[in-house]
Protein backbone atom coordinates (compact mmCIF):
# COMPACT_ATOMS: atom_id res chain seq x y z
CA UNK A 1 0.00 0.00 0.00
CA UNK A 2 1.00 3.52 -0.79
CA UNK A 3 0.45 6.69 0.92
CA UNK A 4 -0.14 10.17 -1.42
CA UNK A 5 -1.56 13.10 -1.14
CA UNK A 6 -4.77 12.08 -1.18
CA UNK A 7 -4.62 8.97 1.28
CA UNK A 8 -3.55 5.56 0.84
CA UNK A 9 -4.14 3.46 -2.74
CA UNK A 10 -3.76 0.35 -3.13
CA UNK A 11 -1.35 -0.95 -5.54
CA UNK A 12 -3.05 -1.87 -9.02
CA UNK A 13 -1.93 -2.88 -12.29
CA UNK A 14 -2.25 -0.14 -14.74
CA UNK A 15 -5.75 0.31 -16.31
CA UNK A 16 -5.48 -2.51 -19.66
CA UNK A 17 -2.64 -5.26 -18.01
CA UNK A 18 -6.07 -6.57 -16.14
CA UNK A 19 -5.82 -9.92 -18.66
CA UNK A 20 -8.08 -12.06 -15.81
CA UNK A 21 -9.98 -14.74 -17.40
CA UNK A 22 -13.59 -15.44 -16.85
CA UNK A 23 -14.62 -17.84 -14.26
CA UNK A 24 -16.54 -20.81 -14.41
CA UNK A 25 -18.78 -19.18 -11.44
CA UNK A 26 -18.78 -16.11 -12.19
CA UNK A 27 -17.43 -15.29 -8.96
CA UNK A 28 -14.17 -13.05 -8.98
CA UNK A 29 -12.04 -14.61 -5.28
CA UNK A 30 -14.23 -13.26 -2.39
CA UNK A 31 -16.45 -11.50 -4.68
CA UNK A 32 -19.35 -14.18 -4.93
CA UNK A 33 -22.49 -13.86 -7.42
CA UNK A 34 -25.50 -14.87 -5.54
CA UNK A 35 -28.73 -16.01 -7.66
CA UNK A 36 -32.33 -15.29 -5.71
CA UNK A 37 -33.50 -17.92 -3.29
CA UNK A 38 -36.08 -19.02 -5.84
CA UNK A 39 -33.35 -19.98 -7.92
CA UNK A 40 -31.08 -21.47 -5.13
CA UNK A 41 -33.66 -23.43 -3.80
CA UNK A 42 -36.75 -25.11 -5.40
CA UNK A 43 -40.19 -25.73 -4.24
CA UNK A 44 -40.55 -29.53 -5.41
CA UNK A 45 -37.41 -29.68 -1.88
CA UNK A 46 -37.69 -29.37 2.00
CA UNK A 47 -34.79 -28.30 3.82
CA UNK A 48 -36.50 -30.16 6.91
CA UNK A 49 -37.00 -33.85 6.89
CA UNK A 50 -40.52 -34.26 8.81
CA UNK A 51 -43.03 -37.52 8.41
CA UNK A 52 -45.70 -37.62 5.86
CA UNK A 53 -48.29 -36.40 7.21
CA UNK A 54 -50.95 -39.24 8.33
CA UNK A 55 -54.33 -38.79 6.65
CA UNK A 56 -57.22 -37.94 8.41
CA UNK A 57 -59.94 -35.73 7.96
CA UNK A 58 -59.41 -31.64 7.78
CA UNK A 59 -61.02 -29.59 10.14
CA UNK A 60 -60.58 -26.69 8.07
CA UNK A 61 -63.68 -26.57 7.06
CA UNK A 62 -63.11 -26.01 3.34
CA UNK A 63 -60.44 -23.20 4.46
CA UNK A 64 -57.26 -25.58 3.94
CA UNK A 65 -54.68 -24.20 1.39
CA UNK A 66 -55.54 -25.64 -1.92
CA UNK A 67 -52.28 -25.16 -4.02
CA UNK A 68 -48.97 -25.32 -3.10
CA UNK A 69 -47.40 -22.35 -0.98
CA UNK A 70 -44.60 -22.08 -3.96
CA UNK A 71 -41.45 -21.42 -1.06
CA UNK A 72 -38.02 -23.14 -1.90
CA UNK A 73 -36.96 -25.59 0.25
CA UNK A 74 -32.68 -25.04 1.61
CA UNK A 75 -31.10 -26.84 4.15
CA UNK A 76 -29.90 -24.58 7.06
CA UNK A 77 -26.39 -24.51 5.91
CA UNK A 78 -27.47 -23.39 2.42
CA UNK A 79 -29.79 -21.12 3.82
CA UNK A 80 -26.85 -19.34 6.18
CA UNK A 81 -24.34 -19.16 2.76
CA UNK A 82 -27.42 -17.18 0.86
CA UNK A 83 -27.77 -15.05 3.31
CA UNK A 84 -24.58 -14.26 4.64
CA UNK A 85 -23.44 -13.95 0.75
CA UNK A 86 -26.07 -10.91 0.31
CA UNK A 87 -25.20 -9.94 3.42
CA UNK A 88 -21.18 -9.10 1.89
CA UNK A 89 -23.16 -6.77 -0.68
CA UNK A 90 -23.87 -4.69 1.78
CA UNK A 91 -21.84 -1.43 2.53
CA UNK A 92 -21.79 -0.72 6.32
CA UNK A 93 -20.36 1.63 8.03
CA UNK A 94 -18.13 -0.45 9.99
CA UNK A 95 -16.64 -1.23 5.73
CA UNK A 96 -16.14 2.65 5.06
CA UNK A 97 -17.09 6.15 5.09
CA UNK A 98 -20.70 6.72 4.61
CA UNK A 99 -21.38 10.25 3.03
CA UNK A 100 -25.04 10.02 3.08
CA UNK A 101 -26.12 13.81 3.48
CA UNK A 102 -28.60 14.38 6.32
CA UNK A 103 -27.92 10.92 7.63
CA UNK A 104 -25.09 11.07 10.12
CA UNK A 105 -23.86 7.73 9.58
CA UNK A 106 -21.25 7.85 12.38
CA UNK A 107 -19.40 5.02 14.10
CA UNK A 108 -21.59 3.15 16.15
CA UNK A 109 -19.35 2.40 19.24
CA UNK A 110 -19.10 -1.02 20.44
CA UNK A 111 -19.22 -0.06 23.78
CA UNK A 112 -23.26 0.85 23.53
CA UNK A 113 -23.58 -2.41 22.20
CA UNK A 114 -22.11 -4.06 25.26
CA UNK A 115 -24.44 -2.03 27.00
CA UNK A 116 -27.78 -2.57 25.53
CA UNK A 117 -26.94 -6.51 25.17
CA UNK A 118 -26.54 -6.51 28.94
CA UNK A 119 -29.34 -9.07 30.00
CA UNK A 120 -31.04 -6.77 32.45
CA UNK A 121 -31.81 -4.27 29.40
CA UNK A 122 -32.14 -6.55 26.70
CA UNK A 123 -34.45 -9.33 28.45
CA UNK A 124 -36.70 -7.16 29.63
CA UNK A 125 -40.76 -7.36 28.57
CA UNK A 126 -42.62 -4.37 28.55
CA UNK A 127 -45.30 -5.68 30.47
CA UNK A 128 -43.14 -6.55 33.02
CA UNK A 129 -44.32 -5.50 36.50
CA UNK A 130 -43.43 -1.49 37.10
CA UNK A 131 -41.16 -2.89 40.28
CA UNK A 132 -39.36 -5.33 38.14
CA UNK A 133 -37.81 -2.84 35.86
CA UNK A 134 -36.71 0.18 37.99
CA UNK A 135 -33.40 -0.13 35.69
CA UNK A 136 -34.88 0.11 32.81
CA UNK A 137 -37.10 3.17 33.74
CA UNK A 138 -33.60 4.88 35.07
CA UNK A 139 -32.09 4.56 31.87
CA UNK A 140 -34.89 6.63 30.19
CA UNK A 141 -34.88 9.25 32.47
CA UNK A 142 -31.90 9.47 32.83
CA UNK A 143 -31.22 10.02 29.19
CA UNK A 144 -34.91 12.26 29.19
CA UNK A 145 -32.80 14.25 31.60
CA UNK A 146 -29.59 14.66 29.48
CA UNK A 147 -31.89 15.62 26.23
CA UNK A 148 -33.49 17.95 28.00
CA UNK A 149 -30.73 19.53 29.72
CA UNK A 150 -28.79 19.45 25.95
CA UNK A 151 -31.72 21.15 24.42
CA UNK A 152 -32.54 23.62 27.11
CA UNK A 153 -36.48 22.82 26.58
CA UNK A 154 -39.29 21.87 29.43
CA UNK A 155 -40.01 17.83 28.56
CA UNK A 156 -39.62 15.34 26.24
CA UNK A 157 -41.97 12.76 25.12
CA UNK A 158 -39.22 9.69 24.43
CA UNK A 159 -42.06 7.55 22.78
CA UNK A 160 -41.48 8.26 19.26
CA UNK A 161 -40.02 5.49 17.18
CA UNK A 162 -37.96 7.80 14.23
CA UNK A 163 -37.56 11.52 13.15
CA UNK A 164 -40.70 11.49 11.17
CA UNK A 165 -43.09 9.85 13.77
CA UNK A 166 -41.24 12.47 16.07
CA UNK A 167 -42.62 14.93 13.75
CA UNK A 168 -45.95 13.75 14.22
CA UNK A 169 -46.09 13.96 17.78
CA UNK A 170 -44.69 17.51 18.02
CA UNK A 171 -47.41 18.67 15.51
CA UNK A 172 -50.40 16.71 17.61
CA UNK A 173 -49.03 18.17 20.35
CA UNK A 174 -49.49 21.67 18.78
CA UNK A 175 -52.65 20.52 17.18
CA UNK A 176 -53.83 19.25 20.87
CA UNK A 177 -52.60 22.77 22.65
CA UNK A 178 -54.35 24.83 19.93
CA UNK A 179 -57.88 22.61 19.96
CA UNK A 180 -57.01 23.62 23.70
CA UNK A 181 -57.32 27.32 23.24
CA UNK A 182 -59.92 27.11 20.72
CA UNK A 183 -57.91 27.89 17.75
CA UNK A 184 -58.59 24.73 15.84
CA UNK A 185 -59.81 26.59 12.79
CA UNK A 186 -55.89 27.68 11.97
CA UNK A 187 -55.00 25.49 9.37
CA UNK A 188 -51.73 26.42 8.07
CA UNK A 189 -48.42 25.18 8.67
CA UNK A 190 -45.25 26.76 6.71
CA UNK A 191 -42.88 25.17 5.48
CA UNK A 192 -39.19 26.63 4.12
CA UNK A 193 -38.77 25.28 1.22
CA UNK A 194 -34.78 23.89 2.22
CA UNK A 195 -37.38 21.42 4.50
CA UNK A 196 -36.66 17.61 4.89
CA UNK A 197 -39.53 15.86 2.66
CA UNK A 198 -40.75 14.27 6.03
CA UNK A 199 -41.81 17.45 7.56
CA UNK A 200 -44.30 18.35 4.45
CA UNK A 201 -45.24 15.19 4.60
CA UNK A 202 -46.12 14.87 8.30
CA UNK A 203 -47.72 18.40 7.93
CA UNK A 204 -50.38 16.62 5.44
CA UNK A 205 -50.86 13.55 7.70
CA UNK A 206 -51.96 15.50 10.35
CA UNK A 207 -54.49 17.50 8.04
CA UNK A 208 -52.71 20.72 7.76
CA UNK A 209 -52.40 22.22 4.56
CA UNK A 210 -48.66 23.09 3.55
CA UNK A 211 -47.05 26.33 2.45
CA UNK A 212 -43.72 26.84 0.96
CA UNK A 213 -41.55 29.65 2.08
CA UNK A 214 -39.00 30.24 -0.34
CA UNK A 215 -35.16 29.70 0.36
CA UNK A 216 -32.67 33.10 -0.12
CA UNK A 217 -29.99 33.13 -2.77
CA UNK A 218 -27.76 32.49 0.18
CA UNK A 219 -29.28 28.80 1.01
CA UNK A 220 -31.62 30.02 4.56
CA UNK A 221 -34.91 30.76 5.17
CA UNK A 222 -36.65 34.04 3.35
CA UNK A 223 -37.45 35.22 6.67
CA UNK A 224 -38.99 38.10 5.26
CA UNK A 225 -41.26 36.02 2.91
CA UNK A 226 -41.83 34.16 6.05
CA UNK A 227 -42.54 37.11 8.12
CA UNK A 228 -45.12 38.73 5.82
CA UNK A 229 -47.34 34.96 5.63
CA UNK A 230 -47.80 34.77 9.14
CA UNK A 231 -51.26 35.30 10.18
CA UNK A 232 -54.53 34.07 12.31
CA UNK A 233 -54.57 30.45 10.01
CA UNK A 234 -51.17 29.68 10.72
CA UNK A 235 -50.83 26.91 13.48
CA UNK A 236 -47.31 26.38 12.94
CA UNK A 237 -43.86 26.73 11.06
CA UNK A 238 -41.22 23.96 10.20
CA UNK A 239 -37.71 24.82 10.50
CA UNK A 240 -34.73 22.19 9.72
CA UNK A 241 -31.48 23.75 11.60
CA UNK A 242 -29.14 23.64 10.92
CA UNK A 243 -30.47 23.22 6.82
CA UNK A 244 -30.76 20.96 4.15
CA UNK A 245 -28.18 23.49 2.82
CA UNK A 246 -25.82 22.51 5.49
CA UNK A 247 -26.32 26.20 6.93
CA UNK A 248 -27.24 27.67 10.17
CA UNK A 249 -30.40 29.72 9.99
CA UNK A 250 -29.57 32.79 11.63
CA UNK A 251 -32.98 34.00 12.21
CA UNK A 252 -34.84 31.35 14.70
CA UNK A 253 -35.33 33.63 17.31
CA UNK A 254 -37.04 36.64 15.39
CA UNK A 255 -38.87 34.00 13.55
CA UNK A 256 -40.56 32.09 16.81
CA UNK A 257 -40.87 35.64 18.64
CA UNK A 258 -42.71 36.92 15.67
CA UNK A 259 -44.85 33.53 15.35
CA UNK A 260 -45.42 33.20 19.01
CA UNK A 261 -47.11 36.50 18.36
CA UNK A 262 -49.72 35.47 16.12
CA UNK A 263 -50.39 32.55 18.40
CA UNK A 264 -48.29 30.20 16.58
CA UNK A 265 -46.35 27.15 17.31
CA UNK A 266 -42.50 26.63 15.99
CA UNK A 267 -41.68 23.07 15.36
CA UNK A 268 -37.89 22.46 14.65
CA UNK A 269 -36.74 19.61 13.05
CA UNK A 270 -34.05 18.35 14.75
CA UNK A 271 -32.39 15.67 12.65
CA UNK A 272 -29.17 17.53 12.05
CA UNK A 273 -28.56 18.13 15.91
CA UNK A 274 -25.18 16.43 15.35
CA UNK A 275 -23.67 19.92 13.99
CA UNK A 276 -24.55 21.89 17.08
CA UNK A 277 -24.60 19.17 20.15
CA UNK A 278 -22.90 20.84 23.00
CA UNK A 279 -23.05 24.32 21.14
CA UNK A 280 -26.28 25.40 21.03
CA UNK A 281 -29.57 25.15 23.09
CA UNK A 282 -32.30 25.02 20.08
CA UNK A 283 -34.84 26.09 23.41
CA UNK A 284 -32.68 29.25 23.39
CA UNK A 285 -34.16 29.69 19.32
CA UNK A 286 -37.88 29.93 21.19
CA UNK A 287 -38.95 26.96 19.91
CA UNK A 288 -41.82 24.24 20.73
CA UNK A 289 -40.78 21.18 19.92
CA UNK A 290 -37.75 19.16 17.59
CA UNK A 291 -37.30 15.74 17.77
CA UNK A 292 -33.69 14.11 17.91
CA UNK A 293 -32.59 11.28 16.25
CA UNK A 294 -30.96 9.07 18.58
CA UNK A 295 -29.84 7.07 15.75
CA UNK A 296 -28.07 9.87 14.09
CA UNK A 297 -26.45 12.15 16.46
CA UNK A 298 -26.20 9.68 19.39
CA UNK A 299 -24.85 6.91 17.36
CA UNK A 300 -27.94 4.31 17.50
CA UNK A 301 -27.02 1.84 14.15
CA UNK A 302 -29.75 2.61 11.36
CA UNK A 303 -30.18 1.87 8.08
CA UNK A 304 -30.84 -1.67 8.39
CA UNK A 305 -28.98 -2.03 11.17
CA UNK A 306 -31.26 -1.49 13.61
CA UNK A 307 -34.99 0.77 14.73
CA UNK A 308 -34.79 4.05 15.12
CA UNK A 309 -35.91 6.50 17.88
CA UNK A 310 -36.98 10.00 17.86
CA UNK A 311 -37.65 11.61 21.12
CA UNK A 312 -39.00 15.34 21.07
CA UNK A 313 -38.51 17.45 23.59
CA UNK A 314 -41.27 20.11 24.12
CA UNK A 315 -41.34 23.75 25.28
CA UNK A 316 -43.55 24.17 28.27
CA UNK A 317 -46.61 25.42 26.24
CA UNK A 318 -46.84 21.84 24.37
CA UNK A 319 -45.66 19.73 27.28
CA UNK A 320 -49.41 19.49 29.02
CA UNK A 321 -50.44 18.07 25.79
CA UNK A 322 -47.08 14.89 25.38
CA UNK A 323 -48.38 11.73 24.55
CA UNK A 324 -48.28 8.66 27.37
CA UNK A 325 -47.21 6.62 28.67
CA UNK A 326 -43.93 7.87 30.62
CA UNK A 327 -41.93 8.03 32.88
CA UNK A 328 -41.83 9.67 36.06
CA UNK A 329 -39.71 9.77 39.52
CA UNK A 330 -41.74 9.54 42.40
CA UNK A 331 -41.35 11.21 45.63
CA UNK A 332 -39.96 7.32 47.44
CA UNK A 333 -37.41 8.02 44.11
CA UNK A 334 -38.88 5.03 42.65
CA UNK A 335 -40.19 4.92 38.81
CA UNK A 336 -43.52 4.71 38.17
CA UNK A 337 -45.23 4.81 34.55
CA UNK A 338 -48.10 7.18 33.54
CA UNK A 339 -50.23 4.83 31.54
CA UNK A 340 -53.83 7.06 31.69
CA UNK A 341 -54.49 10.69 31.40
CA UNK A 342 -54.86 12.26 35.19
CA UNK A 343 -57.00 15.47 35.99
CA UNK A 344 -55.09 16.29 39.31
CA UNK A 345 -51.31 15.82 37.95
CA UNK A 346 -49.53 18.26 35.30
CA UNK A 347 -50.98 16.26 32.24
CA UNK A 348 -54.29 16.06 31.58
CA UNK A 349 -54.66 17.01 27.99
CA UNK A 350 -52.34 14.37 26.37
CA UNK A 351 -53.00 13.55 22.88
CA UNK A 352 -53.09 9.81 23.36
CA UNK A 353 -50.57 7.08 22.43
CA UNK A 354 -47.95 7.24 19.72
CA UNK A 355 -46.64 3.56 20.65
CA UNK A 356 -47.64 0.09 22.41
CA UNK A 357 -45.34 0.30 25.01
CA UNK A 358 -42.30 2.62 25.90
CA UNK A 359 -40.35 3.26 22.60
CA UNK A 360 -37.11 1.93 21.54
CA UNK A 361 -35.69 0.22 24.77
CA UNK A 362 -32.18 -0.98 22.91
CA UNK A 363 -31.76 2.37 21.75
CA UNK A 364 -32.03 4.54 24.44
CA UNK A 365 -29.20 1.89 26.27
CA UNK A 366 -26.98 2.94 23.53
CA UNK A 367 -27.71 6.84 23.49
CA UNK A 368 -27.66 7.11 27.19
CA UNK A 369 -23.90 4.88 27.06
CA UNK A 370 -23.27 7.38 24.20
CA UNK A 371 -23.70 10.76 26.40
CA UNK A 372 -22.15 9.77 29.33
CA UNK A 373 -19.45 7.91 27.74
CA UNK A 374 -18.46 11.10 26.04
CA UNK A 375 -19.32 13.82 28.61
CA UNK A 376 -20.11 17.74 27.60
CA UNK A 377 -16.54 18.57 26.46
CA UNK A 378 -16.84 15.29 24.03
CA UNK A 379 -20.20 15.99 22.77
CA UNK A 380 -19.17 19.40 22.43
CA UNK A 381 -16.45 17.97 20.40
CA UNK A 382 -18.38 16.12 18.08
CA UNK A 383 -20.19 18.78 16.84
CA UNK A 384 -16.78 21.01 16.46
CA UNK A 385 -15.21 17.86 14.33
CA UNK A 386 -18.30 17.26 12.64
CA UNK A 387 -18.58 20.51 11.22
CA UNK A 388 -14.46 20.25 10.64
CA UNK A 389 -14.72 17.82 8.50
CA UNK A 390 -17.79 18.64 6.29
CA UNK A 391 -15.71 22.34 5.82
CA UNK A 392 -12.35 20.28 4.78
CA UNK A 393 -14.39 18.48 2.49
CA UNK A 394 -16.12 21.46 1.01
CA UNK A 395 -12.75 23.47 0.80
CA UNK A 396 -10.79 20.37 -1.06
CA UNK A 397 -13.38 19.77 -3.64
CA UNK A 398 -14.73 23.43 -4.20
CA UNK A 399 -12.26 23.97 -7.57
CA UNK A 400 -13.51 20.46 -9.07
CA UNK A 401 -17.17 20.70 -8.00
CA UNK A 402 -19.66 23.65 -7.45
CA UNK A 403 -20.26 24.79 -4.41
CA UNK A 404 -23.62 26.78 -4.46
CA UNK A 405 -23.60 28.24 -1.17
CA UNK A 406 -19.56 28.31 -0.65
CA UNK A 407 -19.79 32.23 -0.17
CA UNK A 408 -22.16 31.61 2.12
CA UNK A 409 -19.42 30.95 4.61
CA UNK A 410 -18.22 27.98 6.42
CA UNK A 411 -20.81 25.07 6.12
CA UNK A 412 -22.40 23.16 8.90
CA UNK A 413 -21.91 18.84 9.53
CA UNK A 414 -22.38 19.00 5.50
CA UNK A 415 -21.11 19.85 2.37
CA UNK A 416 -22.94 20.76 -0.38
CA UNK A 417 -22.11 20.59 -4.33
CA UNK A 418 -24.20 20.73 -7.51
CA UNK A 419 -24.19 19.37 -11.12
CA UNK A 420 -23.36 23.11 -12.18
CA UNK A 421 -20.09 22.20 -14.93
CA UNK A 422 -19.97 18.44 -15.54
CA UNK A 423 -20.31 17.88 -18.75
CA UNK A 424 -23.07 17.85 -21.88
CA UNK A 425 -24.82 14.36 -20.56
CA UNK A 426 -23.37 13.74 -17.59
CA UNK A 427 -25.38 13.56 -14.32
CA UNK A 428 -25.15 13.84 -10.42
CA UNK A 429 -26.27 10.04 -10.89
CA UNK A 430 -23.38 9.90 -12.95
CA UNK A 431 -20.77 10.89 -10.20
CA UNK A 432 -23.11 8.97 -7.72
CA UNK A 433 -22.53 5.63 -9.79
CA UNK A 434 -18.91 5.86 -10.17
CA UNK A 435 -18.38 6.56 -6.56
CA UNK A 436 -20.28 2.60 -5.68
CA UNK A 437 -16.86 1.53 -8.63
CA UNK A 438 -14.45 3.32 -5.78
CA UNK A 439 -15.83 1.51 -3.19
CA UNK A 440 -18.03 4.21 -1.37
CA UNK A 441 -21.59 4.26 -0.82
CA UNK A 442 -22.51 7.44 -2.29
CA UNK A 443 -23.68 10.79 -1.11
CA UNK A 444 -27.57 11.90 -1.03
CA UNK A 445 -28.32 12.95 -4.23
CA UNK A 446 -30.44 15.51 -5.53
CA UNK A 447 -32.05 16.41 -2.51
CA UNK A 448 -32.05 19.41 -1.14
CA UNK A 449 -34.42 20.02 -3.76
CA UNK A 450 -33.68 23.90 -3.72
CA UNK A 451 -30.27 22.72 -5.49
CA UNK A 452 -30.49 21.37 -9.18
CA UNK A 453 -28.48 18.34 -9.18
CA UNK A 454 -27.66 18.72 -5.38
CA UNK A 455 -24.87 15.88 -4.06
CA UNK A 456 -25.20 16.54 0.01
CA UNK A 457 -21.97 15.11 1.76
CA UNK A 458 -21.91 14.21 5.34
CA UNK A 459 -18.85 12.98 6.63
CA UNK A 460 -19.17 12.72 10.17
CA UNK A 461 -17.06 13.38 13.28
CA UNK A 462 -16.00 9.54 13.48
CA UNK A 463 -13.41 9.72 10.30
CA UNK A 464 -10.02 9.90 10.22
CA UNK A 465 -7.84 12.28 8.33
CA UNK A 466 -6.70 9.60 5.98
CA UNK A 467 -10.21 8.31 5.72
CA UNK A 468 -11.50 11.66 4.51
CA UNK A 469 -8.53 12.20 2.40
CA UNK A 470 -9.24 8.83 0.33
CA UNK A 471 -12.82 9.93 0.07
CA UNK A 472 -11.92 13.34 -1.46
CA UNK A 473 -9.24 11.64 -3.98
CA UNK A 474 -12.19 9.54 -5.01
CA UNK A 475 -14.51 11.82 -5.51
CA UNK A 476 -12.75 14.46 -7.17
CA UNK A 477 -11.38 11.77 -9.37
CA UNK A 478 -15.27 10.96 -10.74
CA UNK A 479 -15.99 14.58 -10.89
CA UNK A 480 -12.94 15.20 -13.06
CA UNK A 481 -14.17 11.88 -15.30
CA UNK A 482 -17.92 13.74 -15.64
CA UNK A 483 -16.26 17.00 -16.62
CA UNK A 484 -14.33 15.86 -19.31
CA UNK A 485 -17.24 13.44 -20.24
CA UNK A 486 -15.54 10.00 -19.75
CA UNK A 487 -18.18 7.63 -21.74
CA UNK A 488 -16.95 4.99 -19.24
CA UNK A 489 -18.79 6.64 -16.21
CA UNK A 490 -21.56 6.87 -17.89
CA UNK A 491 -22.47 3.02 -17.54
CA UNK A 492 -20.52 2.97 -14.05
CA UNK A 493 -20.99 0.91 -11.70
CA UNK A 494 -18.74 -1.65 -13.39
CA UNK A 495 -17.35 -3.57 -10.49
CA UNK A 496 -20.64 -3.85 -8.25
CA UNK A 497 -22.39 -7.40 -8.75
CA UNK A 498 -25.04 -5.43 -10.53
CA UNK A 499 -23.67 -3.12 -13.23
CA UNK A 500 -26.20 0.20 -14.29
CA UNK A 501 -29.88 -0.55 -13.27
CA UNK A 502 -33.17 0.80 -15.27
CA UNK A 503 -34.11 2.73 -12.28
CA UNK A 504 -37.39 4.86 -14.05
CA UNK A 505 -37.98 0.61 -15.20
CA UNK A 506 -37.44 0.07 -11.70
CA UNK A 507 -39.48 2.84 -10.14
CA UNK A 508 -42.32 2.93 -12.45
CA UNK A 509 -42.77 -0.94 -13.34
CA UNK A 510 -41.83 -2.50 -9.92
CA UNK A 511 -41.71 -6.23 -10.15
CA UNK A 512 -42.37 -7.30 -6.84
CA UNK A 513 -43.25 -10.49 -6.87
CA UNK A 514 -40.93 -13.84 -8.17
CA UNK A 515 -42.86 -15.77 -10.13
CA UNK A 516 -41.23 -19.02 -11.61
CA UNK A 517 -40.22 -18.68 -14.81
CA UNK A 518 -41.26 -21.70 -16.18
CA UNK A 519 -45.23 -21.23 -14.86
CA UNK A 520 -44.62 -17.24 -15.62
CA UNK A 521 -44.08 -17.96 -19.49
CA UNK A 522 -46.54 -21.00 -19.51
CA UNK A 523 -49.32 -17.86 -18.68
CA UNK A 524 -48.40 -15.84 -20.83
C1 LIG B 1 -33.40 11.78 8.82
C2 LIG B 1 -34.18 13.04 8.80
C3 LIG B 1 -35.55 13.06 9.11
C4 LIG B 1 -36.38 11.81 9.33
O1 LIG B 1 -35.89 10.96 10.32
P1 LIG B 1 -36.24 9.40 10.29
O2 LIG B 1 -35.68 8.87 11.56
O3 LIG B 1 -35.61 8.85 9.06
O4 LIG B 1 -37.73 9.27 10.23
C5 LIG B 1 -36.19 14.27 9.16
N1 LIG B 1 -35.53 15.42 8.87
C6 LIG B 1 -34.22 15.44 8.55
C7 LIG B 1 -33.54 16.74 8.27
C8 LIG B 1 -33.50 14.25 8.49
O5 LIG B 1 -32.21 14.26 8.16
Amino acid sequence: MTINASGWRPERPEAGADTAPATFTGNRALMLDEPLIFEVGSTETTGVDLADVPTGTSRLGGLERAREIGLPGLSEPETMRHYTRLSRQNYAIDLGLFPLGSCTMKHNPRLNEKMARLPGFADVHPLQPVDTVQGAFGVIHELAEWLITLTGMHSVAMSPKAGAHGELCGILAIKAALDAKGEGARKVILVPESAHGTNPATAAFAGYAVENIPASDAGRIDTDALLARLGPDVAAVMITNPNTCGLFERDMKTISDAVHAVGGFVYCDGANFNAIVGKVRPGDFGIDAMHINLHKTFSTPHGGGGPGSGPVVLSEALSPFAPLPFVARQADGKFALIEEESAGDDHPHSFGRMVAFHGQMGMFTRALTYILSHGADGLRQVAEDAVLNANYILRSLEGTLHAPFAASGPCMHEALFSDDGLADGFSTLDVAKGLIDEGFHPMTVYFPLVVHGAMLVEPTETESKAGIDQFIGALRSVAERAKAGDATLKTAPHFAPRSRLDETQAARKPVLVWREPVLAAAAE
